[in-house]
């Protein structure tokens, strides 16, 4: 159905306002950022509402549904995948940054709910305070992703070695369906407190990683644990991506590490590149040192990385990184044991100055959302099952060789992080990187100060195309390898790869949820 409304109706406007305020709704020139992510730009929402409270949230989406307008949600929006883009003319988007409340912390019945516009920093620090823990913690992006964004399109990273996907993780969500009333799911679906997402069917698993599409996420409840304060970060170096496959698998089969991550040479090169001020080394210092079990620990880790830093690093073509934490010093030390003994003679152990970094500063400086000399940056990820990560590797390399010609003249470059998901899954991250104009995207995100020292690059439409094509080409070739996606938005293939009776059940339940497709379309391929 298509929305009545195609451009800012003054009527709908002052109907906005009035339910929200004045301050909180966004149309004009004032949208203009909010037509781009981190990768891509597409169509202005006709207006951008900002709720505070979850009752005007449902409100403002009750005043959606009688106008029949399209929706998008943004949550932190460091998202690349056009997941909050509109892709039609006429849609409002809500920017649910300003529903930051932590709404309780219930320790006895082990369970943090917060408002979903509460980003991953917040949490941490919140909990930190009170000595514990949520199981996932949150992507790299935590400082300015929130809970919401990261279930709606499911992730991984801080604390996922032990504990899975941020949609693993999930308890129960409230979540406000396209007609304005709330659903909450698990045991709040019968009036009880979240304190357990089984409860008959799992509603709660079905609105993790549906983009949006489905419902909007109000609350996200959380399981809680004690704070794991002891840790030990633990890198290894590999000469073959077949060693650091094996090492990575085998790592993932003793599952002792909280957070790991594994990187090639590019990408580390890169990252190595980026200019560090004095003041980004003191920070990275006093954090290491403030995250360290104890002083004389925090003292031997600057010791050690002062000595080693960055040269051991730079030998090798492959890198992995483990941070190993714990309630106490004996069993952190067991399981670094028991890791350094089952890579012995896979990979060879290095200084571990980069997984010292990251415990300190899990959640990083958003200077990434650019390459290190402010290229612009997109990443294109699959999950593998094990048993065709390499098969897929000598793909990707010829892959890319065939494209190396074009790569060196317009100056694309790539670099591949990878992770395990569990025993049996690999993830293969390729960042592609290329000369170009920064976006308002980047021009909002990163500081005056950081923009201050990367070069300025000029539009370079040529490059922007080859690397839309490239992307394009590359997931295809993840896809027939028969990955799978995380934050799969409106860039990934879902409903287009469903089998006839899968795609007809999703169907089904996006037309049950959704009957008008006013949320999010597009996303999912729906
Ligand atoms: C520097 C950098 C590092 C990153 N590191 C990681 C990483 O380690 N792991 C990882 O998985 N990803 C990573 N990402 C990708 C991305 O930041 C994360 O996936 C993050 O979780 C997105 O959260 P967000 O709040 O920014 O969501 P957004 O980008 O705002 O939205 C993402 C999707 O969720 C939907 N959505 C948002 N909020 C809601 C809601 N309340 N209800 C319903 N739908 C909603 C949106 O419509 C959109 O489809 C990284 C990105 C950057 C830029």
């Amino acid at each position: 159905m298509k929305p009545l409304i195609a451009a800012a109706d003054p009527g709908l406007l002052a109907a906005l306002n009035d339910l929200v305020g004045v301050t909180q709704v966004l149309s004009g020139e004032a949208v203009g950022p909010y037509s781009h992510d981190v990768f891509s730009e597409r169509e202005r929402p006709l207006a951008v509402v900002i709720p505070t409270s979850v009752e005007i949230l449902q409100a403002v989406v009750r005043l959606a549904a009688t106008h029949r307008l399209t929706l998008t949600v943004r949550g932190g929006g460091a998202s690349y995948t056009e997941g909050y883009l509109p892709a039609q003319l006429g849609s409002l988007m809500l920017d649910l940054r300003q529903l930051k409340r932590i709404h309780e912390v219930n320790e006895e019945d082990g369970y943090v709910t917060v408002e979903t516009g509460v980003t991953w920093a917040a949490l941490k620090a919140e909990l930190d305070s009170r000595g514990l823990r949520t199981p996932f913690r949150g992507p790299f992006s935590g400082l300015v992703a929130t809970v919401g964004g990261t279930v709606a399109q499911n992730g991984i990273s801080v604390g996922s070695g032990r504990y899975g996907t941020a949609a693993q993780s999930v308890l129960s969500l409230d979540v406000v369906m396209e007609d304005g009333r709330l659903l909450r799911t698990g045991t709040a679906a019968r009036g009880s407190a979240p304190f357990s997402r089984s409860y008959g069917p799992d509603f709660t698993g079905l609105f993790t990683g549906d983009c949006g599409a489905f419902g909007i996420k109000a609350r996200v409840t959380l399981p809680l644990l004690p704070a794991t304060p002891e840790h030990v970060g633990v890198s290894f170096a590999f000469d073959s991506f077949e060693t650091l496959y094996r090492g990575m698998r085998t790592a993932a089969r003793v599952g002792v590490d909280d957070t790991h991550f594994g990187l090639d040479a590019a990408l580390l090169r890169g990252q190595l590149k980026r200019g560090r001020t004095l003041k980004d080394t003191l920070d990275i210092a006093r954090n290491v040192f403030a995250t360290s079990p104890s002083w004389v620990a925090g003292c031997a880790q600057l010791l050690r990385m002062g000595l080693a830093g960055e040269r051991s690093m730079k030998a090798a073509p492959y890198l992995a990184h483990y941070i190993i934490e714990g309630a106490d010093r004996h069993s952190v030390h067991a399981a670094v044991h028991r890791l350094r003994q089952a890579l012995n003679g896979i990979g060879r152990e290095i200084a571990n100055t980069v997984p010292a970094v990251i415990r300190s500063e899990p959640f990083a400086k958003m200077f990434n959302v650019v390459g290190p000399q402010g290229e612009r940056w997109v990443p294109v990820h699959g999950v593998l099952a094990n048993s065709r990560v390499l098969a897929f590797q000598r793909a990707l390399e010829s892959f890319i060789a065939q494209r190396q010609v074009d790569m060196q003249r317009l100056g694309v470059w790539t670099g591949t992080m990878y992770e395990t998901v569990g025993p049996g899954q690999f993830m293969h991250e390729t960042g592609i990187y290329w000369p170009d104009e920064l976006s308002d995207y980047h021009h909002q995100a990163l500081s005056p100060k950081q923009l201050q020292r990367l070069p300025v690059h000029i539009q370079n439409l040529e490059a922007r195309t080859w690397v839309v094509q490239f992307k394009k080409d590359l997931v295809a070739l993840y896809d027939r390898f028969g990955a799978t996606h995380f934050q799969l938005g409106k860039a990934y293939p879902y409903a287009e790869l469903l089998d006839p009776t899968a795609l007809d059940v999703a169907r089904s339940i996006n037309a049950a949820l959704d009957p008008d497709n006013r949320l999010n379309p597009g996303a999912l391929g729906l």
